[in-house]
Order: structure tokens, then sequence, then C-alpha cells
């Protein structure tokens, strides 16, 4: 690695004339570091200046009412998703999803705002925050824009951020009374930690009937998608395991699986159908095993 210069800005207008001045090729944002250094290890990247948004208080803490819902600042963790009092009190499929990234040392160094911003589509938040409706808020000194995070995440690695925006907060809306939501997550195997597929499934369950289904994959794709058809396939529904296996084959139907080294696209496909007909009989209550050929 070479030396860098060291920017600590300590809000995001001044972080974003930072950004403004320098250019793109010049410096990067460091946040918790756990991929960029890996970048700039491997040399991928070769900014003169690294610019820390440690100090902007701006992207701190986690906090909810009823009203505005779960706002989570770019700099928490995933520890601290996973450990967060009202993230479990009111989104416990998202501190189920945190307190299952990667290991206990990414856990406690990554941030939620440099997962999102990185655009690596082998990673669990941005699945499971797609099936929670959440949206972003991106700063500069043109002030703020908030956006749905299907626009945010535009490509492989690829995201909706200006060259001198920041990521500063997401923002995920209350869920009905009534709702909740299981994340599942598959591993090619034990000692490798990133998904190779993930379903986020949200829904009201009235009696064995599906209301407002949220339907999402990740991992498996390039960017993390909506089964739209899925949905309201499972609208009004009452769930059994035929059901659930519909629902699973409609989604393996509807994704265009990524495939590289770590795993083909049909491999993907099969993944995901599997994983989310285990999704929807989690929500559900039903026995996976069930109406499962011998
Ligand atoms: C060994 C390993 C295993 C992993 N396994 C998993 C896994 O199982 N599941 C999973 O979900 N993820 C996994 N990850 C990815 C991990 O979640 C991310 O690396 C981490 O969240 C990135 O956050 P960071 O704060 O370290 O970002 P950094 O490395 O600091 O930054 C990442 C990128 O985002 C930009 N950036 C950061 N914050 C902002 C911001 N607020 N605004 C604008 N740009 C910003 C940086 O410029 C950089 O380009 C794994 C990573 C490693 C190294």
């Amino acid at each position: 690695m070479r030396d860098f210069d060291y920017l600590e800005p300590t809000s995001v207008e001044e972080a974003s004339r930072m950004l403004a001045e320098l250019g793109d090729e010049e410096v990067r944002i460091i946040a918790g570091g756990t991929a960029l250094i890996l970048t700039l290890r491997q040399r991928m990247v070769k900014p003169t200046h690294l610019l820390s948004i440690a100090k902007i208080d701006r992207l701190r803490g986690i906090d909810f009412d009823e009203k505005s819902g779960l706002r989570i600042g770019a700099l928490a963790r995933h520890a601290d998703v996973a450990r967060s009092a009202v993230v479990r009190q009111h989104f416990p499929i998202l501190a189920s999803m945190a307190g299952r990234v990667a290991n206990p040392q990414v856990r406690n160094q990554g941030t939620i705002g440099g997962n999102l911003c990185y655009g690596d589509p082998s990673t669990d938040p941005p699945g499971c925050l797609l099936a929670l409706d959440a949206t972003v808020v991106l700063g500069s000194t043109r002030g703020e824009r908030t956006m749905p995070l299907g626009e945010f995440i535009v490509d492989y690695f690829e995201t909706a951020l200006e060259p001198d925006e920041i990521l500063v907060e997401i923002r995920v809306p209350a869920l009905a009374a009534g709702t909740t939501g299981v994340y599942s997550r598959f591993l090619r195997t034990a000692a490798e930690h990133r998904p190779l597929v993930s379903v986020a499934l949200v829904a009201r369950r009235e009696g064995a009937s599906c209301r407002g289904a949220r339907l999402a994959v990740g991992a498996s794709t390039p960017i993390p998608m909506r089964l739209r058809r899925a949905e309201e396939f499972l609208q009004g529904r009452v769930v059994d395991p035929a059901v659930a296996a519909e629902v699973a084959n409609m989604v393996a139907q509807d994704i265009e699986p990524l495939s590289d080294s770590r795993g083909s696209g049909d491999f993907r496909r099969d993944m995901v159908r599997a994983v989310a007909r285990r999704t929807v009989c989690e929500l559900f209550g039903l026995s996976i095993d069930e109406g499962v050929p011998a």
C-alpha cells in the first residue's frame, strides 16, 4: 500500500466539499475499512487521500418512532444493528440478519453504510432491507435527497451515489400490526462467510392466509430484487406446503442468477428455490419436510 493523506471532516457538507475538490480518482471514503482496505491492498483503487467519515455525528445512531419508522445512521456497524433494542423489538428480521453477517470481526468493524455503498451482491443487508421497503438518504453540499433502496443499488458494484455524495442514513417504515418477517441465507460451505443466496419475506398472517407479502432475493443476483409475481400469488392465499413450493418455483423462474467461481447460475437457481420454500414455510409455521416427495 502507498501513503495517504488522511482527512477527517466533521460534517456532511465539509466531506462533500472535499470529495468534489479532490475528485473520484484521488479520494476514497473510508468507514470501517473492511472492504476498502482489500481494494487498496489489491491496488484496484489508488487514491492519494482517504476521507474518514468517523467524526460526522450526523451518520451515527439508531432510533425509531411509529410515525417516521426506523433510522439507522450509515456508521452503524452490523453488530450495532444486531444488538439494537429498537431493531430487535420492531424489526426482529433485521436484527436476525445483521447478527449473521460474516463473522464477529467483520460485524464489529463493518458498517451498514459501507455495505450498501460498496454494492457487492454477495452480502446480506440489501435483500433484507429491500423486503422492508427501505429508503436511503444521501447528503452533499446541495442538501439531502431520499430514494428507495431499489433505485440506489443500480448494478453489480454500482450505486446511484454522485462522486461528492455520502450515504447519511437508512430509513425503514414501521411494519403494519401483525406483520412479521423471515430472513434466510445459504452458504456454500460453513467456512465461507458470504451468502450465495438469500431470501427475505415480510408478510402478515391472517390465520393461514397471507397479506401484503414483500419477498426479495439477494446475494444470488447482480442486484437484489423484489419478486412481484410471487408476492401477488401469495396475496390472500391460504399458505400450505403446495403453495410454498409454488412460490419457490416462481421465485426460481423469475431471477437471473449470477454465475461465477462460487457457483453456476443453475446451482444458484436451485438453491434459491430451496431457500425460498424454507422461508415461506418458516413464516407460516409449516414443517419444511411437508409435501416434499421422499
Ligand atoms: C471476510 C469478510 C466476510 C464478509 N462476509 C459478509 C457476509 O457474510 N455478509 C455481508 O453482508 N457482508 C459481508 N462482508 C462485507 C462487509 O459487510 C462489508 O465489507 C462491510 O459492511 C463494509 O463496511 P465498511 O464500513 O467496512 O466499509 P468500507 O470498507 O469503509 O467502505 C466500503 C465502500 O463504501 C464506501 N463508503 C463507506 N461508507 C460510505 C458512506 N457512508 N457514504 C458513501 N460511501 C461510503 C467506501 O468509499 C468504499 O468504497 C464480508 C467482508 C469480509 C472482509
